[in-house]
């Protein structure tokens, strides 16, 4: 059942975890949690962790902000039963009415929050690329950014009635800082309903390399405008001198220059490395609002008014055929003095 506004409180934060290790983006909406509590005026940041030998990554959550969490170190939660966990967190959010429920947009979050969001018959606002609360009418709201309409817009959207208010959050769109040793309180929980319409009868797991983009310090994006190189070779060469990857928009995978797990964007991978280089690529909403969390980007375009610039440390206005051989030799020559 949903509730009425004025009876929650807290944010709540899903945190996903795979081979005993909590999955970065779950992490960092803990952070973010933390900062939407305050905006709330208060309330409690908790985590919820379900499935075996989760208890012990309760105070690394606690570390990232979390000032309770409940924990159900239970080994009948299976691997990918998104039922069985949407079940639990119906329940537990029933039972205590948290404001808000994050979840990271990732293998579980996705679907868990999408099923909970129907048994709580609250909203669930995804793909998310940022979070705020805003007074409107008198009341405080989570406001969600998302990027729609073709991409060419972003909108913000509410869940004004419902409680609570759910979100998902695409990875590295809120990349956690470094955390900082707290104290908090772990409750234990017991996950009563242990039945399930779900039959999980085999985990095929993508290839490391999939995840890879989404974790890697240096990106080297390329977009359509390689193709006045004749194709992405030289991105390659520039991703090789700087230990970095390659990924693209759209129109280089239509291209063929990259593989579907190296697109970036809206229908792809997030991406918030350290440095982000981008060659040719015009910075369409779609792909600019998936890369927002990068430390430092460097753009390549030659259309000084290409959109990519807004968002560029350093935009270099080019054509890439002069730009591009003269960056791989220059980092060349640094590297080489070391
Ligand atoms: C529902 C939907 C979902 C989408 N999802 C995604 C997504 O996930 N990811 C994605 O990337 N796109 C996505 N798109 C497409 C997106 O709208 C853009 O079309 C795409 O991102 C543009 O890619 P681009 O920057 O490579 O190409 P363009 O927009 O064509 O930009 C090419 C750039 O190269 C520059 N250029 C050309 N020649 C040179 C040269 N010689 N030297 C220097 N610069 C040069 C041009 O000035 C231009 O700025 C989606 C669209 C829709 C409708």
């Amino acid at each position: 059942m949903s509730l009425s506004v004025r009876e929650s409180s807290g944010v709540w934060v899903w945190a996903e975890h795979h081979r005993g290790e909590v999955n970065r983006v779950s992490l960092g909406l803990l952070v973010k949690a933390r900062e939407l509590c305050q905006k709330l005026g208060g309330g409690e940041t908790t985590a919820v962790l379900a499935g075996a030998d989760s208890s012990k990554l309760a105070s690394e959550l606690i570390d990232y902000g979390a000032d309770k969490v409940y924990v159900a170190d239970d080994r009948s939660f299976s691997l990918f039963d998104t039922e069985r966990c949407a079940s639990f967190m119906t329940a537990l959010v029933d039972s205590h009415h948290p404001e808000i429920v994050l979840w990271g947009g990732i293998n579980l979050g996705r679907e868990t929050a999408a099923r909970a969001a129907a048994r709580l018959d609250t909203g669930l606002i995804a793909h998310c690329i940022d979070l705020d609360i805003e007074d409107i009418d008198g009341k405080h709201q989570l406001v969600a950014v998302v990027a729609g309409w073709g991409g060419n817009l972003t909108l913000k959207i509410i869940c004004p009635e419902r409680r609570p208010q759910m979100a998902t959050v695409k990875p590295g769109i809120f990349p956690p800082p470094q955390a900082e040793k707290r104290t908090g309180e772990v409750i234990p929980v017991k996950a009563e309903d242990k039945s399930s319409r779900l039959d999980v009868i085999q985990v095929a797991e993508e290839k490391d390399e999939t995840s890879s983009l989404e974790q890697a310090d240096t990106v080297i994006a390329v977009g359509w405008g390689m193709n006045s190189m004749g194709g992405f070779t030289a991105a390659e060469e520039l991703a090789e001198v700087l230990g970095g990857m390659v990924g693209g928009t759209r129109p280089a995978l239509d291209a063929g220059w990259i593989s579907e797990d190296k697109m970036i964007g809206q229908s792809g991978k997030t991406a918030s490395p350290q440095l982000l280089i981008t060659l040719g690529v015009s910075g369409a909403a779609q792909f600019a609002t998936t890369v927002t969390g990068s430390g430092f980007i460097i753009s390549v375009d030659k259309n000084p008014n290409a959109p990519i610039f807004e968002m560029s440390d350093i935009g270099i206005v080019g054509d890439l055929q002069e730009v591009l051989p003269l960056l791989i030799e220059k980092i060349r020559e640094i590297k080489k003095k070391g």
